[in-house]
Order: C-alpha cells, then structure tokens, then sequence
C-alpha cells in the first residue's frame, strides 16, 4: 500500500460537498434518515423506485427541467423533461397492463442507449414488473440463457438485434410471450411474432395509477458472472431507491442543478443504478450518449453539456490517456466540478492524470451488481489515496476476514493484512436473493458478513485498497465474465474436447479473455482452426463476451477431480510460479 501522493481535497468549494466531514456526517447517519429524504408513494402505499425518480418530480418544481438528455450517434438531440418522461413511462406501463403483464413478471430489454430503453426501464417500474436489462454486445447465446433463466415474458429490442440475435432461437424460449420492437428505420416494424413498441406506446393512456407497492416488492433482476455454472440473476428490490438516492448524494455529490453523465451503458448495473435512477431522483439532468468510446466526442460533450459531474471507468480513461492531454486542453471544462469511476481497479496513475488533466482527480469508488450501490468510495471532501477505492459510505460497515479452517469467519483488525472483503448486511440496495438458486445466494453469506468475492487490504486510516478477485471471473473493460460460459460455447465445437478459459492481464482493458483449447482425435491444431474457433465463439457469445486469444493444447491441466486448474493456465501464461499443484491429475 503506497498512497504518495496525497492528493489533497480542495477547500477552496463554491458548492459545500454533501460529505463534507466524513466522520460527522458518518455518526449522524442512518438508513431511515435516508428514506425520509424520499416521498414514498401517495397515501402511504409504499415506496416504488419509479415515483420516486419521474413521478414525483413530474408534478413539482422541476416538472420542466430536463431529465434526460439523449445525445444520439448521428448528431441527434432530444430533451426528455421529467413531465414529458412521466407520461411516456405511464403509457408504457398501461402497455403492460394492456399485455397482461402481472406484478412480478419479467420484462427484459436488450437494446443500445436509446430513449425507449430509458422508458421501458421506469414503466416497467411503475407497474412493479421487474426490469431486466441485457447488454446489446452479448451475442445469442447469453442472451438466451438469461432469458431463460429469468423465464422473460416481455422482451423490448430493436429490429436489427432482434433479426440478428433473437429470431433463431425465439423458439427456444417458451416464457417469452411478447417481443415489442423498437424499428430502426422509418417504416413499423411487421416481422412476425412481434408488435410494434412505439405502436403499442402511441395507443396507450398517457395516465396510470401506480399500484401500493411494498418495499420488498422485486424491481431490478441483474445479471452476473460467477466462476462455475450458469450467470446468476441478481435480485434488488424498490426499496433499494433508498441507497441509490443516497450514494448520489454522499459518494457522487450530487446537488440540485447538477448536469450528470454516466457512462456506463444499463446492460450493466451502473448504468442502471446511476445511469437511470440515482440522478432523477436527485432531480438532475442525466445525459446519456448513444455512441461508443470516442476521445474527442466525449470531451467535446463534457464541454457542450456543461457536465457538473461525471461518473466513468478505468478502461474509458486509460484509453483517455493514451490519447495524451493535449487534446483535452482544446475544451472549456470549467464545469466539472467531480470526476468518479469504477468497475476495475484505478491505477494510481490515472487517478493523477485527472488532476493533470481536468483539474480534478478521479475518485475511485467500489460496488457490485450484489449491493446494487456504491459501497467504498472517495469523496470530494476526502484526500485521495492514488490506488486506493477509499473509505465505507456512512451505513456500511466494511471488514477483511478469512474463513477459517472450520468454517468461521476471522476478522483481520490489524491494518495491512490481505484477506476478502466483507460487508455486514443490512442497507437497502443489497440483493435480495439469485433468481431461483437460494444455494449460490446462501453461499455468500458467513459469520454474519457478506463475502464479496474480492481481495483487498484495508490500512490504519481506514482506507481499502483492492487486491484481485478470489475467484476465477474475468473483468474485461469493465464488463464481468464467467469463464463458464465462455467454455460451454467453446466445448460445441466439433473439434474441441476441453476448454479452459482466463482473463490475461491488458494494458487498457485489463484483462482480455483468453481461452485454452484441446482438440479431439482427428483434428489438429492450426491457424485456420484458431481462426474458425474465435469466429464460432463470437457469433455465439457476442463480442463483449467472445475470447481474443486462443491457444491449443495437447491436454489441460486439471485437478484428480477432473476439474480444469484455470489458476495454472494463467501462471503458465505469465510465467509465474505455479503454487500449490498437489492436486494436479499425474
Ligand atoms: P460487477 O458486479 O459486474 O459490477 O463487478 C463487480 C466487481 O468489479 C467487483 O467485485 C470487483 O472485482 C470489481 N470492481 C468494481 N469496482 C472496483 C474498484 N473500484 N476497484 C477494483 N475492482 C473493482
């Protein structure tokens, strides 16, 4: 743990940041002190994320100001207000009802950053069917497994991603009873099996009445990765509105009149947590950008849209870097006033490369698709630790344990010591359960911690510092992979009789999936084979998921067991030592 320098928070503030003494508004906090900030649903029916974030701004103060603006890839503009917002959500949510859709059903979305997901997402809320978001780079393969898992009965898509990655295995699917398309060009949509989603949307009534809606009551079902087995659905449910609200507040700043842009995209959870919900319950402006990564797009965007805030990843920045300072020189960002990422580790150059850059460092902060919300984060009114994802938000308690050989769980006090990173349950946005697997959720829980999976140390100041995963899942740009699934698509091939898949170390992207093939008898290794197996791979699995790399081998270490010892394909891969291989098959 190395923290030099110091980047020393700014005194000099023309807006008071939310946590501006850490400890002082630590011990005045509580969890319900946070859910009086919110409305809750009218008459005392319960609270329901939607409300919360359109509804209720809809018919005050900020009913004109706008919530959303959509920025599309060919110059386009559109302003959504949150009265505006409100009555295209309340369509489509009577267009469920109309479709009837039942509280509780799934109502999944893959699509890119277009206006009709954003909608989809609050009337889906609003009706208090649960929001299931795919990201639009998966290919047909997780695609369908997730629907299947979360037995869809709604799918929102567009027409191309329909035709390209829905269509053929539609049959597959038998809980999916509605395909409502987004068309792509100017003539409706007519392919078979699927109505018209802005159709439906233009018929329905512009006013519905939000059900009592229970706190507890499922609203999000995201998806995550872990080492063996299929993607788990995580379960999140309204009340976790409560945590969003706030961790806008304390960990990303957020104050009324702030411009906000997130840029993660809503197939993942912090475009769905921060990059619909946390800013429109704040009240903000959310910009949300259609287009992929591009330099001088994104600075011309921060500079045009006068972004106050803005919320994005290492992967985004180190490719920032690359491109050099000099042309963020050529724009006026005098409007920035905070700069956070998350989703991988921060190296500490980065962090420092924002100060140089921007004026103001990238604070780090750290969460996961379990606990639906920043846990660990630096703060604007916080020194910042180069390389460190800072401190607990007030209401988290955050330790390093080790399991014991018996099964106990040892909390390591003494700063400096590596074990996993623990949270005490308990704040509103934690998960709630995986869809239908109540094993695998019980699995995470010991001695009264969550475990999270990761590896971190913490030092004496109570500052945590991330270590690496305790699992085998991949980050790649930001973006968690089963190996699991990655090896079932490869193991279809006709040539391919085991795979073992890792996440090799990148520059920029900071792991890249490689995969590890050995070939069935009659078949050899080759350079058109190798070409075949990555074209088979990313026709199935989308390029988001597919391997960049693959490398034949006559056999694949596993353990007595038969299980593949990906820990080793990777040590062998960095030339590493290969640790404890008393389990190795002889
Ligand atoms: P996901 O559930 O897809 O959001 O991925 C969560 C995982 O991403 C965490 O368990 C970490 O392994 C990693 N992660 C997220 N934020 C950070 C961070 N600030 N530093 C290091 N790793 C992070």
């Amino acid at each position: 743990m190395s923290w030099n320098p110091i980047i020393k928070s700014r005194r000099d503030w023309e807006i008071i940041p939310n946590l501006h003494d850490y400890e002082a508004v630590g011990a005045g906090f509580s969890w319900d002190k946070a859910r009086a900030e919110l409305n809750g649903l009218p008459a005392g029916e319960g609270l329901n994320i939607a409300h919360e974030a359109v509804a209720r701004h809809a018919i005050g103060p900020q009913a004109q100001r706008t919530a959303i603006r959509w920025l599309g890839k060919s110059g386009k503009v559109e302003d959504y207000s949150y009265r505006h917002l409100h009555e295209l959500t309340d369509r489509f949510a009577n267009v469920l009802q109309q479709l009837a859709v039942a509280k509780g059903d799934r109502v999944f979305v893959l699509a890119g950053r277009i206006p009709e997901l954003y909608i989809t997402a609050l009337g889906t809320l609003k009706h208090r069917a649960v929001f299931c978001p795919l990201f639009s780079a998966f290919g047909p393969e997780p695609i369908r497994a997730r629907l299947t898992i979360g037995q869809a009965k709604v799918l929102v898509t567009t027409e191309s991603l329909y035709q390209r990655k829905v269509a053929a295995i539609r049959n597959s699917l038998p809980h999916l009873e509605h395909v409502l398309l987004i068309g792509d060009g100017q003539q409706p949509t007519t392919l078979s099996g699927t109505q018209n989603y802005h159709r439906l949307l233009e018929q329905a009534s512009p006013d519905y009445r939000i059900q009592p809606t229970d706190p507890e009551d499922v609203a999000l079902l995201h998806f995550t990765s872990g080492t063996t087995g299929t993607p788990k659905g995580a379960i999140h449910v309204h009340e976790a509105v409560v945590a969003h609200h706030m961790t806008g507040k304390l960990a990303l700043d957020f104050h009324p009149g702030d411009i906000f842009w997130c840029t993660a995209d809503p197939g993942w959870v912090t475009g769905t947590s921060y990059g619909i919900i946390a800013p429109l319950t704040n009240g903000l402006t959310s910009i949300v950008d259609e287009a992929d990564f591009d330099a001088e797009r994104w600075y011309r965007i921060l500079q045009d849209q006068r972004v106050s805030i803005w919320y994005t990843a290492p992967t985004a920045i180190r490719m920032m870097m690359k491109v050099g300072v000099d042309l963020v020189r050529k724009y006026d960002l005098r409007h920035l006033r905070f700069l956070a990422s998350v989703g991988e580790p921060l190296n500490p150059e980065a962090v420092v490369w924002g100060q140089e850059a921007f004026g103001h460092p990238f604070h780090d902060n750290w969460w996961q698709t379990e606990t639906g919300g920043i846990m660990i984060a630096n703060y604007a009114a916080m020194d910042v630790r180069p390389g460190s994802m800072g401190r607990p938000l007030p209401g988290i308690e955050a330790g390093i344990v080790r399991k014991t050989e018996s099964g106990a769980v040892e909390v390591l006090g003494q700063p400096g010591l590596q074990g996993e990173l623990a949270l005490r349950p308990g704040w509103p946005s934690m998960f709630r359960g995986y869809w239908n697997e109540p094993e695998r959720y019980k699995k995470c829980f010991a001695g009264g911690w969550y475990l999270t999976g990761d590896l971190a140390k913490k030092d004496k100041d109570g500052y945590f510092w991330f270590v690496g995963r305790a699992d085998d899942v991949i980050k790649t740009s930001g973006h968690l992979i089963g190996p699991f699934e990655v090896e079932s698509v490869l193991i279809e091939h006709k040539a391919v009789a085991e795979a073992g898949v890792i996440g090799k170390p990148d520059p920029v992207a900071m792991e890249i999936v490689k995969a590890f093939v050995s070939l069935k008898d009659g078949f050899e290794p080759s350079e058109s084979l190798r070409r075949e197996l990555l074209g088979f791979a990313r026709a199935r699995l989308g390029a988001a998921v597919a391997p960049k790399e693959i490398d034949f081998l006559p056999t694949l270490p596993k353990t007595r067991s038969g299980k593949i010892m990906r820990r080793l394909l990777k040590a062998r891969e960095l030339g590493l030592p290969e640790g404890d291989t008393s389990t190795l098959e002889a």
